[in-house]
């Protein structure tokens, strides 16, 4: 029989993006489960996953907590290539494995893996990776959620055994299980990605003139 926390934990987005001020979804569950928060702090979750909590939880719904950030339908991380320098920070910040690359090699977002969290952009010292909508755009689904999960374990298991790997997670050769990286992006798209692209050059040209 699973646990209360489990039970909730089945329900999160396990993006692992860390916006409920937890280190994960099942910290997060966690804290759900044994009363210390409430359940309106998940933004990738959004309202949908407020209710399901509700639901389990015998509870009254609330909205979403603003201190989290606001929901958006799914976006992926695009690193601006050109401009990316092989540091590999992006790497180790990848909760679910979804960049490839090595040190001072350019560096590629494996869009069918990517959760859309964020954690990568942070770190990125020369500020090229931007997220862009996923196209045709969609909302995070219980499918995604749960490939997103496996990743999310398998990479902790690795680190827990091979935590020297986390600088290499996987060999940037070899894409074979990969999900297919999409070719050329459609005209809409790429637009959404050039812009997105040029709205970062933009930002990094600012910050060198001050
Ligand atoms: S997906 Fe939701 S529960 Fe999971 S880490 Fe992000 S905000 Fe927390
Ligand atoms: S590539 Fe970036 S946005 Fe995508 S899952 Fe990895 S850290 Fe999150
Ligand atoms: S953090 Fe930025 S510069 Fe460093 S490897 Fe990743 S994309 Fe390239």
């Amino acid at each position: 029989m699973p646990t209360l926390a489990e039970r909730i934990n089945d329900l999160l987005p396990q993006t692992q993006c860390t916006k409920c001020g937890y280190a994960g979804c099942r910290p997060y569950a966690d804290a759900i489960a044994c009363g210390e928060a409430p359940i309106n702090r998940c933004p990738p979750g959004g309202a949908p996953g407020i209710v399901k909590l509700a639901g389990l939880l015998e509870c009254e719904g609330l909205p979403l907590d603003p201190e989290c950030g606001a929901h958006r339908p799914f976006e992926v991380a695009v690193i601006d290539e050109p401009h990316c320098i092989g540091c590999t920070l992006c790497i180790q910040a990848c909760p679910v494995d979804a960049i490839v690359g090595a040190s001072r090699l350019m560096h590629t977002v494996l869009p069918g893996w990517c959760t859309g969290c964020e954690l990568c952009i942070p770190p990125c010292p020369v500020d090229c990776i931007v997220m862009v909508p996923v196209q045709p755009p969609r909302e995070w689904l219980p499918g995604d959620a749960a490939v997103a999960r496996t990743r999310y374990e398998a990479r902790q298991a690795r680190l827990a055994i091979h935590p020297e790997s986390l600088r290499q997670p996987e060999n940037p050769q070899d894409r074979s299980a990969a999900p297919a990286i999409p070719t050329p992006p459609p005209p809409d798209r790429q637009a959404t990605v050039m812009a997105a692209l040029a709205r970062a050059r933009a930002r990094r040209a600012k910050g060198s003139e001050t």
